[in-house]
């Protein structure tokens, strides 16, 4: 049995103000019934985890650096990350991949990095649109997944992946539930033939999740759970989508 998840990717939003309150209407909620984690900008991680502190919604941060210290100006160590409580980090997110031309095989070594602190990589995986109206899609996620696959085969139920469709993010086009079903079993199917313990991966499914849509996609046997950008940024509408995950 794999527990839903729901993340919220707040990506360069927020501020000391607009943070206090988000978080502060999703303390007050219900307790939820499956994991719940923030993924804010480095600079909040502090005030985050104080208010986070003592309630069952974890802390991850957006991108980590694939070394342990050194000479890497601008980047964030796992290490550090884990000093501020952090359970998760997102890795590979697309907007990392074009706009700071980070590759799969960059991906999988911060996920492995990640892992080694102890820390839960949120490894995000999707094809852009071109890709998928060329037929592509299975070999763009495939190669992704495979360089994940070659690092860290046997500890695939340590780690999440978040299938995300580079045209459903921010747009408002959300993949059908079996648009997206049919590439999770792809992906699910393909990390079994490498390893029996992918049946333990969770594997979320994010591109303009919404209230509306998110009970639909939640139900399909290989989504558990999603990686919620826009949506994360209102307290009522992340809240009804951690509901739906339930
Ligand atoms: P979105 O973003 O929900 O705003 O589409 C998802 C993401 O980029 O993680």
């Amino acid at each position: 049995m794999r527990r839903n998840m729901v993340a919220g990717n707040w990506k360069m939003h927020g501020s000391l103000a607009a943070n206090q309150a988000l978080l502060s209407a999703l303390i007050a909620a219900p307790e939820p019934a499956c994991d719940v984690v923030v993924c804010v900008p480095f600079p909040y991680l502090a005030q985050a985890g104080q208010l986070l502190a003592g309630h069952a919604i974890g802390l991850g941060a957006q991108d980590c650096s694939m070394h342990e210290q050194g000479a890497y100006t601008g980047e964030v160590s796992v290490g550090m990350l884990r000093e501020f409580s952090c359970s998760h980090v997102i890795v590979g997110h697309s907007e990392r991949r074009a706009y700071h031309a980070e590759g799969d095989a960059l991906v999988a070594a911060k996920a492995q990095r990640a892992l080694s602190a102890g820390i839960t990589p949120i490894v995000c995986l999707g094809e852009t649109l071109e890709q998928r109206e060329r037929g592509q899609t299975e070999a763009v996620v495939g190669m992704q997944l495979d360089a994940i696959l070659h690092l860290l085969g046997s500890r695939m139920h340590e780690l999440v992946l978040a299938y995300e469709p580079v045209w459903a993010i921010g747009t408002g086009r959300t993949a059908t539930p079996e648009q997206a079903q049919d590439v999770h079993a792809f992906i699910r199917q393909r990390a079994l033939r490498h390893h029996v313990s992918a049946e333990q991966t969770r594997l979320l499914y994010g591109g303009s999740v919404k209230p509306d849509n998110a009970a639909e996609l939640f139900a399909q046997p290989d989504i558990d759970g999603g990686l919620i950008g826009g949506a994360s940024l209102k307290a009522v509408d992340f809240l009804a989508i951690v509901d739906a995950a339930k």
